[in-house]
């Protein structure tokens, strides 16, 4: 396992740190942090990060992320030893007694520890920092949920940010199953859940409830049409944030059902699929945001739902108005919603984004789909009044947005040597 850090002066410290902190010698508030076995890991040096350039802070969080990682497989190896050793109410209760977890992340933690027991491929990416976290966390819960790959997964994992990842699990699990992902929506059903409830801590009610995939997109969409009525009958300069209107359309559609049944018939639901000229028929049913859905579901949903019938040719689908019309047609909206799954900046659902022109409209750029990108409103907001920059990564085809690259401060005292700061790149 390869030893990497930031800061020079420490270098020879990994080994006997790791021994330390595995002796609980090293206080919390300690210098270093350290993930990994004994022998090697991942270790963070303390450092002033306002004497850091951009991209040294950046490689830093890089590492730091690693030995989270590091970290995180030493929690799951323990807790999985005393559960083993005891029983799994053992290990949880350790968990809120020494990590002070709170009830729920202490069940997740000792599952997490439990299901890597049996997934040697993510755990040793965990244990080395190269597969994040959340990420083995969705690869032991697909594993626990029906027969995965774990090589090809653990693999991936490696690659793709955290929503990218959670799409691939689900394609993938429903690909797994050779049944076009019907027992996984059986599955996500019976998990449905809802609560209502006064928060003792707040006293404010708290909704909370989880739907399966083609339920909840759904209800997204409804609860995304309440916000646009909304924000259109807003007062530009005293609007509410974006949490505060989400929670007034879900107050209105409830409290005033009436209005929000007028409101249904203008809802789309975005359902895409590819046409399988072999088998002459369509395949790999997906929501506009990359959740599969079963063929067998499509002829229901059709009869509830205005669906807005879209098949694209992934080689020539390039739709192209060029200068005839400023704004995206549906077609090209639903073309987007399939091209970038969300928004490029944060991943929000497509039903909450607006096509967006990499080169703008008042300069001559044209409304084809080469020229257009799904982001969210909060993400346009970035692009015109703080410099963010629409990015095609050259590997994947995807576009992301960048924030602009600034200038470092001027550096003040010691600052981070490069050769800890190189591995974090890979990540
Ligand atoms: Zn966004």
């Amino acid at each position: 396992m390869d030893s990497i850090g930031v800061g020079g002066p420490t270098q020879t410290l990994p080994v006997a740190l790791t021994a330390a902190v595995a002796a609980g010698s090293v206080p919390a508030a300690g210098a270093v942090v350290c993930g990994g076995c004994a022998g090697g890991g991942v270790w963070v040096a303390d450092a002033d990060v306002r004497g850091l350039g951009d991209e040294e802070l950046t490689a830093r969080l890089g590492v730091i992320g690693r030995a989270e990682s590091s970290l995180a497989a030493m929690k799951a190896a323990a807790l999985s030893e005393i559960a083993r050793r005891h029983d799994t109410a053992a290990a949880e209760h350790a968990a809120r007694a020494q990590l002070a977890a709170s009830g729920r992340s202490a069940r997740s933690d000792v599952k997490l520890g439990l299901a890597l027991d049996s997934l040697d491929v993510t755990r040793e990416g965990l244990a080395s920092g190269v597969i994040p976290g959340a990420h083995a966390k969705l690869i032991a819960r697909a594993a626990g949920e029906g027969p995965i790959d774990e090589k090809h997964l653990a693999s991936v994992a490696q690659q793709q940010g955290y929503d990218q990842f959670r799409r691939t699990v689900q394609r993938h699990q429903a690909d797994q199953a050779a049944d076009d992902g019907k027992s996984l929506l059986e599955r996500q059903r019976e998990n449905r859940s809802g609560r209502v409830f006064t928060s003792s801590e707040t006293g404010m009610t708290v909704l909370n409830a989880q739907f399966d995939p083609v339920i909840g997109v759904q209800i997204a969409a409804v609860v995304a049409a309440a916000e646009r009525d909304l924000y259109r009958d807003e007062d530009p300069d005293n609007r509410p944030s974006h949490h505060q209107r989400t929670a007034d359309a879900i107050a209105k559609l409830l409290l005033e059902p009436s209005a929000a049944g007028r409101r249904r018939g203008g809802t789309t639901l975005l359902i895409v699929a590819d046409y399988d000229a072999v088998g002459q028929g369509l395949a790999n049913a997906r929501l506009a945001d990359g959740s599969p859905v079963p063929i067998s579901e499509l002829a229901q949903l059709a009869c509830d739902a205005q669906i807005l019938p879209a098949i694209f040719d992934r080689a020539t689908g390039d739709l192209c108005m060029g200068r005839m019309c400023r704004f995206a047609t549906d077609a090209q909206r639903a073309a987007l919603a399939l091209r970038d799954q969300g928004c490029i900046g944060c991943a929000k659902s497509p039903i909450y984004c607006e096509a967006h022109h990499i080169v703008p409209w008042e300069i001559g750029g044209r409304t084809d789909l080469a020229n257009l990108v799904l982001v969210c409103n909060r993400c346009h907001h970035h692009i015109h009044d703080d410099g963010w920059q629409v990015h095609r990564r050259h590997a994947t085809g995807n576009y992301e947005l960048r924030p602009p690259t600034r200038s470092p401060p001027e550096p003040t005292t010691a600052r981070t040597d490069a050769r800890g700061a190189a591995p974090a790149s890979k990540r």
